[in-house]
């Protein structure tokens, strides 16, 4: 069931039977010559839908920029400053918190928004906690959960692709968007094979260090085929994350 495909009067009845979404949340980045700019939010938003549908969770819009300020020296990458993320995550729980819901599931597609989005969960309690009408008035509860670390899902991918997996541009990552849109299937000749490993600094720095945007990773055996058992495996296991949470 998606929010944006429903009804204010659906939501309502919703409400009545539960207080649980899910916010897919992602980022808008380069990833590399094979990977497309949306597949940090992609990857999230798919597992999300076939949960949804197998498990009647709501699930809501796609938060699809985020915390990519490394990936600017690359066209068609939008970053958000930390600060106006922050802002942004505390209104959309706020908003959602208003209508009753009590229980808000990030899945994140996007390892560098995790410092950011907690920082926007725990402005979210404090201002619960500094509340003078006292707290835990209509705060929802908050989490964070990166997709790829849902229960046996890295492992899967370690088992899919034991070479080259790496850290950005994966062909997990890759494969599970070519499964959710194999009309957008590309193909480059990737030198070196597997991509450099390394840290990073801003923007101008990051391309510098890896000159076509992959780190670690060699995505040339992405599949749709890898991505749909990863994505059978991730939404298993988001199923059980989530109604875990919901009880927490
Ligand atoms: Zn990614």
């Amino acid at each position: 069931m998606q929010l944006v495909h429903s009804t204010w009067q659906e939501i309502e009845i919703y409400l009545q039977s539960s207080k649980g979404i899910i916010v897919p949340i992602g980022s808008t980045e380069q990833h590399g010559p094979t990977g497309l700019l949306g597949t940090d939010s992609i990857c999230p938003e798919v597992i999300a839908e076939k949960a949804g549908e197998r498990a009647e969770i709501l699930i809501a819009p796609t938060f699809n920029v985020g915390c990519a300020q490394h990936h600017m020296a690359f066209p068609g990458s939008i970053a958000l400053r930390p600060a106006t993320m922050i802002a942004a995550i505390v209104d959309w729980v706020t908003s959602l918190g208003k209508h009753g819901f009590e229980r808000i599931y990030f899945l994140n597609g996007h390892g560098g928004n995790a410092n950011t989005v907690r920082a926007a969960f725990s402005k979210v309690y404090t201002a619960s906690s500094l509340n003078r009408g006292g707290s835990n008035t209509g705060m929802p509860h908050c989490c964070l959960q990166n997709w790829w670390e849902l229960k046996g899902v890295y492992k899967l991918c370690k088992d899919l692709f034991p070479k080259g997996h790496g850290g950005h541009a994966t062909p997990s990552e890759v494969s599970v968007t070519y499964f959710a849109y194999p009309q957008a299937i590309k193909s480059a000749v990737l030198e070196p094979k597997i991509a450099p490993t390394g840290s990073f600094y801003d923007a101008e720095d990051y391309r510098r260090r890896f000159a076509d945007g992959r780190i670690g990773s060699d995505p040339s055996p992405a599949s749709p085929e890898h991505g749909e058992t990863l994505v059978e495996k991730a939404v298993d296991s988001l199923i059980k994350s989530y109604t875990k949470f919901l009880k927490s």
